[in-house]
């Protein structure tokens, strides 16, 4: 007998045919001994739409009102599934994030698990019930209810299955698991059979939108194995692990990212400590900065260019103006027609010329390069927004046969 945690996201539990068929995964589990845990999201775009309904209230709700509107999507699932599950005769129960002991911090719409006090849902397992929990949300030291962030329901399964010491946590969702490429737009893009954590971690920045990011971050901090799957179509997923075969792929995958803008400083003094002006003032508003580029200096002047997401563009660029002053009273300007396109893989680690392959798929196609940033296990490029779905072909052809 094994402890199972399974989480189900909103289109997997979108109406009734849905939620039967989630009822049918968990009783199978049943069936074969196992003890369930199911995390589940709120049905289909119930989040979104309960978001549009605050928005025709107010402009700017209240943080606190947010998260007591968005935690109800969550309820009604567990509600629903719980009953679906009574249907066919599988003894159940349904909790919320609260009831299952979910204690945050205090950061309305964005919170994070402070502490995880799994005794009701451990003497309810005792019972020998499937306990059908609420994820995305909890509740902080106040007693208020809070949520996770979007996508946050990952993160409280995650989050369960490392308290409860589950034997195994599977991500139910609606493609078959992690691909080399958005298998939408690349026809040819494989499925992985495996990934590393970190290689994850970083395809999920650069806009592969499989898992929530802080749930990877949580998985590998306590070392818990995922397995990305389908609840619609009964093959094998994607195991997210800390460490895969190294002789298996070189290339993880090709992410596009479009949420980018790059600010550019010009006659920026040549002098310490301007670097730290500049970063300093957007690091102050949580802005966050990806790729920094700066020419050499000339005349006693440099040029900074930098990215950060598109949706902070407005409010960089307002505070570098404001402060122009301090960092030469140069031309500042941002760009927003670019997109930032990466390829993943530890791999990557002990083999050369792996970035020069990627440069020559671009060359072939004529696609300039912006900029250039490293990591690790990964290669970005900074190129023309409406280049980038034809780059992302090109690079994954040169890599996935
Ligand atoms: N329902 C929430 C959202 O749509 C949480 C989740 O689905 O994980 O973001
Ligand atoms: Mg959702």
């Amino acid at each position: 007998m094994a402890l199972i945690v399974q989480k189900f996201g909103g289109t997997s539990v979108r109406d009734r045919t849905r939620i039967y068929n989630v009822a049918r995964i968990i009783m199978q589990a049943r069936a074969a001994g196992h003890q369930v845990v199911a995390v589940v999201s709120a049905q289909g775009d119930t989040t979104d739409d309960l978001i549009a309904k605050a928005a025709e209230i107010s402009a700017h709700p209240s943080q606190r009102e947010m998260d007591m509107l968005l935690a109800t999507g969550e309820q009604i699932t567990i509600a629903l599934l719980t009953m679906a599950l009574q249907e066919l005769g599988v003894s159940a129960v349904s909790l919320t994030g609260w009831q299952a002991g979910f204690v945050t911090d205090r950061a309305y719409t964005k919170a994070r698990i402070k502490r995880l006090d799994t005794e009701r849902v451990e003497s309810e397992l005792a019972r020998n019930r499937v306990v059908v929990v609420a994820g995305f949300q909890g509740l902080n030291r106040s007693e208020d209810i809070t949520t996770l962030g979007r996508g946050g329901s990952d993160t409280s399964a995650v989050a369960l299955a490392a308290a409860l010491h589950a034997d195994r946590c599977q991500i139910f969702t609606d493609v078959e698991g992690v691909f080399t490429a958005d298998p939408r737009k690349i026809r040819r893009a494989k499925k992985l059979k495996d990934i590393t954590f970190d290689e994850m971690l970083e395809l999920a920045t650069c806009g592969a939108q499989v898992l929530n990011n802080r749930s990877v971050e949580l998985a590998k901090k306590y070392n818990v194995e995922l397995e990305v799957l389908s609840s619609i179509n009964p093959v094998p997923g994607t195991v997210v692990k800390e460490e895969t075969d190294v002789e298996g792929m070189l290339i993880k995958g090709v992410a596009k990212d479009t949420n980018v803008a790059a600010v550019s400083i010009l006659g920026v003094p040549d002098v310490p400590g301007m670097s730290f002006k500049v970063f300093g003032l957007l690091g102050q508003r949580n802005i966050n900065v990806d790729i920094i580029l700066q020419s050499t200096g000339r005349d006693g002047k440099k040029d900074l260019i930098f990215t950060v997401p598109r949706d902070d563009a407005e409010n960089a660029l307002a505070v570098l103006e404001a402060n122009k002053a301090r960092f030469g009273g140069g031309d500042i300007s941002v760009e927003t027609d670019i997109a930032k396109v990466s390829i993943v893989g530890a791999g990557m680690q002990s083999h050369a010329g792996v970035a020069a392959a990627m440069f020559e798929a671009l060359a072939a196609q004529n696609i300039n390069i912006q900029m250039i940033s490293t990591s690790e296990i990964k290669i970005s490029v900074i190129i023309e927004e409406k280049l980038a779905d034809r780059a992302v072909a090109a690079i994954h052809d040169a890599f996935i046969h």
